[in-house]
């Protein structure tokens, strides 16, 4: 075992070395991975090795095969989606839970697990203004919390006859969201066994905000006809252009009908740090939950997103369970995350939290949130002076939506600048400098500039515009 140790400790040291040499090498790398589909695949043997092999050969593999298969989402010039960020003491942190390879399920199995998240949750909810009554409990994913905010909304609704009886009864919920709504709104309402035939999705304004006039002329029709509303989920900072929903005129809606209100500010949610961007949640006690993502623009390894809830024992008793295997002496005095979410088993993310909460520190984590809507302010400005590209929708925080309209084409149909844009998009991507995504904007073909990776610099931005506008000039 000693012998194990050792040679645990010889090679932890070589892949720390990779790994700082990697964090500071990242730019070299093609952003976007280059690989052919199937590229991967067939460099790997077919079946298990029957011998051991050492670490060696495999990390030498690791390098040979693998790397050139990855996409770099830490390069300072991925600006695709929205960030996946880490940060190294949110690395650090990983180390040490990968090595306690705790489950932290109930907080028997270990106190310190569920009792730092408890705390991690406290600090996240005072510093974003969430309402100082809320509990939180992180999930894996905005997506499940989503899902566990729909599943919540209709237990409570039935008086938890659904999880007792299934939804016999029950077959007229209905579920509102914006069209431009993450589609894990559709996800969750397909698994809650809600129908998504049943999802109603709201036309958006010009900003591609949810219309709340036409949410509210939604639910009254669906009243009439004798559909039960259950949900409205909101975005704050939608995926595709960072559209923020009128939170406080969705509010008046929902309180008047008696509908959860589920917040999604996956994305957006880092913002709430700076305080000239709580207003973003104005009215947010009049909802019944809010998700965000520290695995997103919280510099926080994936994955670890934040979930709170107004009702914390609706929550609880929508998903806790007791078998006998899992009663355990201190049940009903402590809390076990395990009855708070989808999952039984649950790992130690509330320390890579304190990690990175601590290491940069409140100061710290304003001044890169606020450094990178500067840039984006920086970008934006940019676009409006050129002649030849302009924004789809104008800038929301850190995301710039623009599209490439050159001056020279100015009567070009709809069609043909569209073509021109994914042309644009797609030698952009190949060039491996720069990885940017792209969105629809009412069915215009619109690039995507999302400018929040941990260590992204004006140096970054600059070259990306400089790159854009030369690969532009070259597309027929
Ligand atoms: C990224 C995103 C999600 C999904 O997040 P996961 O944690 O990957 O499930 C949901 N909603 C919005 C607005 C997002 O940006």
């Amino acid at each position: 075992m000693n012998n194990e140790s050792e040679k645990f400790r010889q090679y932890a040291h070589q892949f720390v070395d990779w790994m700082a040499d990697y964090m500071r090498d990242v730019e070299q790398y093609p952003v976007k991975s280059q690989v052919d589909p199937k590229e991967i695949y067939n460099q790997i043997e077919k079946v298990i090795p029957n011998e051991s092999e050492n670490i060696d050969e495999i990390f030498s593999d690791f390098k040979k095969i693998i790397v050139p298969g990855i996409t770099h989402w830490q390069s300072p010039n991925f600006f695709a989606y929205f960030q996946a960020n880490t940060s190294s003491p949110s690395i650090l942190a990983e180390m040490l839970m990968a090595t306690l390879g705790i489950q932290g399920m109930k907080w028997d199995t270990s106190p310190a697990s569920t009792e730092l998240e408890e705390r991690m949750m406290e600090w996240l909810r005072d510093a974003m203004a969430i309402p100082s009554d809320w509990t939180g409990v992180i999930q894996d994913s905005a997506s499940t919390s989503t899902l566990a905010s729909i599943i919540t909304a209709r237990e409570q609704k039935s008086n938890y006859q659904v999880n007792k009886n299934g939804l016999n009864g029950y077959t007229n919920f209905r579920v509102y969201c914006s069209e431009e709504t993450h589609s894990s709104v559709e996800k969750g309402v397909k698994i809650a066994g809600l129908g998504k035939e049943n999802l109603v999705k709201v036309p958006t304004d010009d900003k591609l905000a949810m219309d709340s006039d036409l949410l509210l002329e939604n639910i009254e029709k669906d009243i009439a006809k004798g559909y039960i509303p259950l949900c409205v989920i909101a975005a704050i900072g939608t995926t595709g252009t960072l559209a923020i929903d009128p939170l406080k005129k969705i509010t008046q809606i929902t309180e008047k009908y008696k509908i959860w209100l589920h917040v999604d500010a996956a994305y957006a949610g880092s913002a709430l740090l700076l305080s000239e961007y709580q207003n973003l949640i104005v009215g947010l006690e009049h909802a019944d939950s809010f998700v965000f993502n520290p695995h997103k623009w919280l510099f926080t390894n994936f994955d670890c997103t934040a979930y709170f809830v107004k009702n914390k024992d609706a929550l609880v008793n929508t998903f806790s369970i007791l078998p006998e295997y899992l009663k355990t002496k201190t049940d009903g005095m402590v809390n076990n995350h395990c009855d708070w979410g989808i999952p039984l088993g649950r790992r130690f993310r509330s320390l890579k939290l304190w990690f990175v909460l601590r290491n940069f520190g409140r100061k710290g984590l304003q001044e890169k949130l606020r450094h990178h809507i500067e840039l984006a302010q920086w970008f934006e400005s940019e676009v409006v002076k050129s002649p030849d590209f302009e924004l789809a929708v104008p800038r929301s925080l850190n995301l710039v939506c623009f599209c490439y309209k050159p001056s020279i084409l100015k009567n070009i149909s709809l069609q043909e600048q569209n073509s021109l844009n994914e042309r644009l998009l797609n030698q952009l991507n190949s060039t491996g400098n720069i990885y940017l995504t792209h969105t629809k904007v009412k069915n215009i073909f619109t690039l995507r500039m999302s400018i929040g990776q941990t260590n992204v610099e004006k140096s970054h931005i600059t070259n990306a515009w400089e790159l854009i506008n030369e690969t532009a000039k070259g597309i027929e």
